[in-house]
């Protein structure tokens, strides 16, 4: 199904793009829950984590360097940060095409609500 970040990828909405490659692209959530908050999205429509297959094994593995090196870029190293990916109603998903929160720029609580 596709998803309102399927017509960002496609450039149909606009996003403010923070990083692109041929197999994911990151850009800023709408409505950022800290002073740092971007998406890091997969180019293939994947709905959420509890769907990646070993074909998506190096996807994966991509996305989660591109992530470290897209916190450094933005400058959350010193301090530190937050990936997250949220699956299903109990983990509060909303879209359904795979997503990683890349949250920082505050002390983020744990536990998570
Ligand atoms: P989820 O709740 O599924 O883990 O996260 C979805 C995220 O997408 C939310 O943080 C929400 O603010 C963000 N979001 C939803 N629609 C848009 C949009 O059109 N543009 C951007 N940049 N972010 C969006």
């Amino acid at each position: 199904m596709t998803t309102i970040f399927k017509k960002i990828i496609d450039r149909e909405i606009p996003a403010e793009i923070v990083f692109e490659d041929e197999r994911c692209l990151a850009f800023k959530d709408v409505d950022p829950q800290a002073p740092v908050h971007v998406l890091l999205i997969p180019k293939k429509e994947i709905p959420s984590f509890s769907h990646l297959s070993e074909e998506d094994n190096a996807l994966v593995g991509h996305m989660m360097l591109k992530a470290g090196e897209i916190a450094q870029d933005l400058g959350l190293e010193k301090y530190g940060y937050r990936v997250v990916t949220n699956v299903g109603p109990h983990g509060g998903q909303t879209v359904f095409h795979l997503h990683f929160h890349i949250l920082g720029g505050r002390p983020l609580a744990w536990p998570p609500g």
